[in-house]
């Protein structure tokens, strides 16, 4: 087992300039396909339980069902708390010995999200957990909760310097043109204000709403301080479209290790495109070769 805390692979990425990708998982077969695609490209990933997964299966369930195959994988392997936006459940997780956790304050007023973010961060810390804190308002749509483009607020850099030195968070979750779900249109990334802010912040950036970007935007979006970019929706299309193809050549198919089977294998294969996407190929081996000691938590 390997698993690693959030901090360490995300400075990791940050400083040799690659992108971690934070898939997230949903049951059992997309667990495994993240984790087998990870595997065979040696790159290190992050597993993302979100709130849907957490309302459906439940947060202690899925954690379990992480670490068992995490615990089989020699990869690096951090297990990531998406969007709480309430103090008790990102405690919670931290009780769970998750390597991350994402507090998302960003619906409360500057000041409240500061001093909420300020404990995690300094409770997370003792733990050697990571912890992501949020400045700014992510359009779209995310686990049922909408933000309204018009409400979508670009991050300012100010506001971003003043939270991270009020909160000293690990890495920030900022909003600069992407969108939680589908895009209607080919999104208008702000890569100005992503230069000014990582100028500013001096620490790993995370890009929420990464699906369905073009590759080379991503790719510039990492080249401007992007560590860790967040994946869901994509991943669950391919995962459908895997079952769905299944069950069109197989209508009356039953046997859900099969059609499931199938999806597991289609969204294996959009992890292991992203993965290469985002730089993280092969560097598993460097964090192992550097961080022989981080094996946290379990
Ligand atoms: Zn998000």
């Amino acid at each position: 087992m390997s698993f690693i805390d959030g901090k360490t692979l995300l400075y990791h990425a940050y400083e040799n300039k690659y992108g971690v990708g934070a898939f997230s998982a949903h049951n059992a077969e997309t667990v495994q396909a993240i984790i087998e695609a990870a595997e065979e490209l040696r790159s290190p990933v992050m597993i993302q339980v979100g709130q849907k997964v957490i309302q459906t299966l439940g947060m202690e369930p899925m954690k379990a069902l992480i670490d068992w195959y995490g615990k089989q994988t020699e990869i690096p392997v951090c297990i990531h708390l998406d969007h709480s936006r309430k103090l008790s459940q990102t405690l919670k997780a931290i009780q769970l010995s998750f390597q991350s956790v994402m507090f998302d304050g960003s619906s409360l007023s500057f000041e409240e999200n500061v001093e909420i973010t300020k404990y995690v961060v300094k409770t997370g810390n003792e733990l050697n957990i990571g912890v992501e804190g949020e400045i700014g308002k992510i359009g779209g749509t995310e686990d049922d909760i909408t933000v309204d483009e018009n409400e979508a607020l670009i991050t300012g850099v100010e506001e971003a310097l003043a939270f991270t030195d009020a909160t000293n968070v690990d890495y920030l979750a900022v909003s600069i043109g992407t969108a939680h779900g589908i895009y209607q249109r080919e999104p208008h990334i702000r890569f100005d204000r992503l230069e000014e802010i990582s100028k500013e912040v001096q620490r790993p950036i995370v890009l929420h709403g990464g699906s369905e970007v073009p590759d080379h935007l991503v790719q510039k979006a990492i080249s401007l301080g992007i560590s860790k970019i967040n994946v869901d929706t994509e991943l669950r299309q391919s995962f459908t479209q895997g079952v769905q193809e299944y069950w069109n050549e197989n209508p009356k198919g039953i046997v859900l290790a099969d059609s499931l089977g199938a999806g597991k294998e289609k969204m294996k294969d959009k992890v292991k495109e992203k993965i290469k996407v985002f730089g993280s190929e092969g560097q598993a081996d460097h964090i192992n070769y550097l961080n022989r000691s981080y094996h946290y938590n379990l």
